[in-house]
């Protein structure tokens, strides 16, 4: 039964679509079965997986507004070997027209129920905001995995998400967990961002991921290319971060699983 992970944080730039893309070929390349759900109408996470966001004839759109079937609409092995479904601009229709619907909140999770059983990882790549369709990733997912940079006002930021967080969650989802707090576009020459990064750690603990993502062009660049860093650049240090946090995130899920069954 997959996990479901929605990737979220309200602020725009922190690294959500490189994290959703490069998390998703990574679990892949373990041999997971991934699928990827593009939920912003920007469409990035899409283009960056090597599907056009102007030409994909299906998009998250059909799944949510006209209920069709999930099996109808996933592009299947994009080129990061996940599935996809996409996104463009016809999402933002979407946003709106949900409001006109009884029960708008579980539409994802009842559409990605009959492909639950199919995948390991069921990724969710969030918009840079708290409306419906975030709401809808969250009601979804079984954690949400938050990815920041260590800057100056990271601390404040991050406490108040949390709280809006838990808000929500007790709403639509009171068994939302949070999966882990991800630092990205890290610079370990900047020594704010290291103290940012420090003060993280002890504030949320267990909750930080102990993979940090570097600052590293060659994450900046992959999606240009419409592939994932590691089919753009194997040797990077942005592909190979990426990989230990696949590694770390199923170590944990493992580790978690023995709990519970000891
Ligand atoms: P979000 O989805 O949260 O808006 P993105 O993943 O799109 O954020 O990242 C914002 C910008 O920063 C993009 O241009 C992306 O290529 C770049 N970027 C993201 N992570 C890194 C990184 N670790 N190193 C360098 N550039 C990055
Ligand atoms: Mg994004």
């Amino acid at each position: 039964m997959a996990k479901v992970i929605a990737v979220a944080n309200q602020k725009g730039g922190v690294g959500k679509t490189t994290t959703s893309v490069n998390l998703a070929a990574s679990m892949a390349a373990t041999k997971r079965k991934v699928l990827l759900i593009d939920l912003d109408p920007q469409g990035n996470a899409t283009m960056g997986s090597g599907v056009d966001k102007y030409d994909v004839p299906k998009t998250s759109y059909e799944l949510l507004v006209d209920e069709e079937p999930i099996d109808d609409v996933l592009v299947h092995e994009t080129s990061g070997g996940y599935d996809l479904l996409a996104a463009n601009s016809d999402v933002t229709a979407a946003e709106i027209k949900l409001m006109e619907f009884f029960a708008r909140e579980v539409r994802l999770r009842k559409a990605i129920a009959p492909v639950r059983e199919r995948y390991d990882y069921i990724f969710i790549d969030c918009p840079p905001s708290l409306n419906m369709l975030t709401v809808n990733a969250m009601a979804a997912a079984d954690s949400i995995l938050v990815p920041m940079q260590c800057e100056y006002y990271a601390l404040e930021g991050l406490t108040a998400l949390m709280d809006t967080i838990s808000k929500l969650a007790s709403i639509v989802n009171p068994d939302l967990k949070i999966e882990g707090i991800l630092r990205t576009m890290f610079d370990p020459r900047n020594r704010l961002a290291a103290d940012v990064a420090a003060q993280l750690k002890q504030h949320f603990g267990e909750k930080v991921y102990r993979t940090v993502i570097p600052r590293n062009v060659r994450l900046a660049e992959a999606p240009s290319f419409g592939k994932p860093a590691m089919y753009y650049d194997k040797t990077s240090n942005g592909a190979k971060a990426y990989l230990a946090l696949a590694g770390e995130i199923i170590r944990r899920q493992e580790s978690n699983q023995t709990k519970v069954a000891g």
